[in-house]
């Protein structure tokens, strides 16, 4: 269901109004916590700059890492606070937490455009369990909750969907509706022919987007070391590569459902293979129904990739989740790579290109692309997958439809 964004809202909805803006500022950081990416920071701007330009006094709350039991300068978002100043060219003050009287003070402080960034809200261990009561404090800083965050908003947690229920007006920020709207678009309204390209570690995560896709897609393709699960399931021998024996039988149930279905599944046909997973060990190919015993699939072979190529060259629609192979090893990052590649052409000839996945994600980084060069790269792993298997995702459920009546 399409939510209400900023841009919904009216000049005298915002101005002069205190909006509490949950970001996803859960930047990389070097060991002496300079950023290392401020990308996260500066995906951002737009809303930020939206809501301060309207007159808003906008209250940024974000995560840092996975703090555990209180605060501790090593997740402080003060390396943030001033980066984010930098791009803004304005001061973004740390508020030294994200509730309490002197926190609240602060913000009734605040004047019309005004921007500050509120300390980590994981230093409050209430924030992940949902804590009603912390919701609450939460919310009195705010009358207005935007949420912006889409890595987050798998999560029901306090900052993520808890403070909406206290507040009239709950609404999605560009960057999260920039998400919505293009995961929404590739999964209901495709053109087709419409691929996805399904790899990673194990099938066992991907179960539901692999069920959801089944009805959507007309062309599948399996990657990664998930791909030796269903070629055991094939009959196949797989030497020692990775696989779920118990799922076996659930791959053969999946594959009988694609055929049902009409979705054109495709393997791999080749491998490149090696005799222990790790970074320089010795590379050969093997067929797929040849992996000696003695050895692992860790990256899909040519012939696997002549094939994608061709299948891939009339598709209208494609979404990718997850590597074809290990691609962290130097030896097992051609696959993949030749992927990104493919689908970099693609979208230069008019194909929609969707990404979605922190280990795709990652890989477009590895190889040096420029994720502009696709139709849309999520900056959302976890919250991505939910939502191509289907799922709501609290941190969008809790937002305003669109229907709702003007504000
Ligand atoms: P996931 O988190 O499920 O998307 O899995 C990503 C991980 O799968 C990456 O770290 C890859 O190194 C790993 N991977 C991909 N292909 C293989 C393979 N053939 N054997 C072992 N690991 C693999």
């Amino acid at each position: 269901m399409l939510k209400k964004t900023i841009k919904h809202l009216s000049k005298e909805a915002v101005s002069g109004k205190r909006v509490l803006v949950r970001v996803d500022f859960n930047v990389p950081q070097n060991e002496d916590l300079s950023i290392s990416d401020d990308s996260r920071i500066r995906a951002a701007l737009d809303t930020i700059k939206h809501l301060s330009a309207e007159g808003a006094r906008v209250i940024l709350v974000s995560h840092l890492g996975r703090p555990k039991g209180g605060p501790s300068d090593k997740y402080s978002l003060k390396p943030v606070a001033a980066r984010l100043s930098e791009l803004l060219g304005k001061n973004v003050p740390l508020l030294p937490s994200c509730i309490g009287k002197e926190v609240e003070e602060k913000v009734h402080q605040m004047k019309d455009g005004d921007v500050v960034l509120l300390e980590n809200v994981r230093f409050h261990p209430e924030e992940e369990k949902n804590d009603p009561s912390f919701s609450k404090e939460l919310s009195k800083l705010g009358e207005v909750f935007v949420n912006d965050a889409f890595g987050t908003a798998h999560r029901a947690h306090s900052s993520t969907m808890g403070v909406s229920q206290h507040m009239n007006i709950n609404v999605s920020g560009l960057l999260l509706n920039k998400e919505i709207k293009a995961l929404t678009e590739v999964l209901h309204n495709p053109e087709r022919p419409f691929a996805t390209i399904i790899g990673g570690a194990k099938v066992s995560t991907k179960i539901g987007v692999l069920k959801n896709l089944m009805d959507k897609c007309d062309l599948i393709i399996i990657g990664g070391a998930m791909a030796f699960t269903f070629l055991k399931a094939q009959g196949k021998t797989v030497g020692k590569s990775l696989v779920e024996d118990d799922k076996v039988d659930l791959c053969k149930e999946l594959l009988a459902d694609f055929k049902k279905k009409n979705v054109k599944v495709i393997l791999p046909l080749d491998l490149v293979c090696a005799a222990e997973f790790k970074s320089g060990a010795e590379a050969s190919l093997a067929t797929a129904d040849s992996i000696p015993e003695d050895k692992m699939g860790l990256d899909v072979g040519p012939a696997t990739m002549s094939l994608i190529h061709k299948e891939l060259q009339d598709c209208k629609s494609i979404l990718w989740n997850g590597p074809l192979g290990a691609f962290e090893y130097k030896n097992f990052e051609t696959g993949t790579f030749a992927l990104v590649d493919m689908l970099v052409e693609l979208t230069k000839k008019g194909a929609k290109t969707v990404v979605g996945g922190g280990d795709s994600v990652a890989a477009i980084e590895a190889h040096g692309a420029n994720p502009e060069s696709f139709t849309h790269v999520s900056t959302g792993g976890g919250a991505s997958l939910e939502f191509i298997e289907g799922l709501e995702l609290p941190g969008v459920a809790c937002l305003d439809p669109l229907e709702k009546s003007a504000v």
